[in-house]
């Protein structure tokens, strides 16, 4: 791959530690002098996810010294009005499923947006120029605090109200889970692939115990399928273009 273009200003990541803002967060070091991240705890019943972020952003800065030199500080911030609010299957004790709104009982309303005001707000003070978030609107369970339009709608909003440009770059918009695993390949090659694989979390039940060739999971939520559907296209597509 040739060299991404450099980006002048900092950016902050919104790390989860799953995989999309893994990538996200290489994406990032590619680009920018200096990278922050920002991490959200709002009692998701997947908080493993939360533990399993520092593993994963050693090890990314062990990938490449070009990393290590530019990955800073880490903020982890509570969100515990978010749980209070609102009643989901992430943040309760409820079944995973479609509801009558046609979106899935793991929509946490508003989280994204208010994950945006609380990034944009430590982005301000760490005098950080860009947001980074792993946010798509191509298999995105129809979550629409995800879609691009929300997105532009966010940074208009932002910047304003900051009196300060502030930039949501979404590297994962417009491409589906296979190709977030081709993003990393391509980003980071076979290591950062195996990185994703073997480290980041994206299971709703937390299930680290079942090791599956996509990574860990319980395997059969709405979130291990789309990991696993999408590594499996990932797989073929890769073996195809290896035919050619
Ligand atoms: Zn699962």
């Amino acid at each position: 791959m040739s060299a991404p273009e450099q980006k002048s200003g900092g950016a902050l990541v919104l790390f989860s530690g799953g995989q999309d803002s893994t990538v996200c967060l290489a994406w990032a070091l590619e680009r920018f002098e200096r990278v922050e991240t920002v991490g959200f705890d709002y009692g998701q019943r997947h908080a493993v996810e939360l533990t399993v972020r520092t593993t994963v952003r050693d090890k990314l800065a062990a990938l490449n010294p070009d990393y290590a030199a530019r990955l800073g500080e880490d903020h982890p911030v509570k969100v515990d009005a978010l749980a209070a609010i609102s009643e989901t299957a992430l943040t309760r004790d409820m079944a995973i499923e479609m509801a009558d709104n046609g979106l899935p009982t793991t929509f946490v309303p508003g989280r994204n947006l208010l994950f945006l005001v609380l990034a944009g707000a430590i982005a301000y003070r760490r005098n950080l120029t860009h947001l980074v978030g792993g946010m798509c609107e191509t298999d995105y369970s129809g979550y629409p605090d995800c879609r691009d339009a929300t997105m532009k709608a966010m940074q208009s909003a932002l910047a304003l109200g900051l009196d300060r440009p502030m930039t949501v770059e979404t590297p994962l918009m417009f491409i589906d889970k296979a190709g977030t695993f081709a993003l990393a390949e391509e980003i980071g090659g076979a290591a950062l692939l195996r990185l994703t694989v073997e480290d980041t979390h994206s299971c709703y039940l937390g299930d680290r115990s079942h090791r599956h060739d996509w990574g860990y999971g319980c395997g059969t939520c709405p979130a291990c399928e789309l990991r696993a559907n999408g590594y499996r296209q990932f797989q073929r597509q890769r073996k195809r273009a290896e035919r050619t």
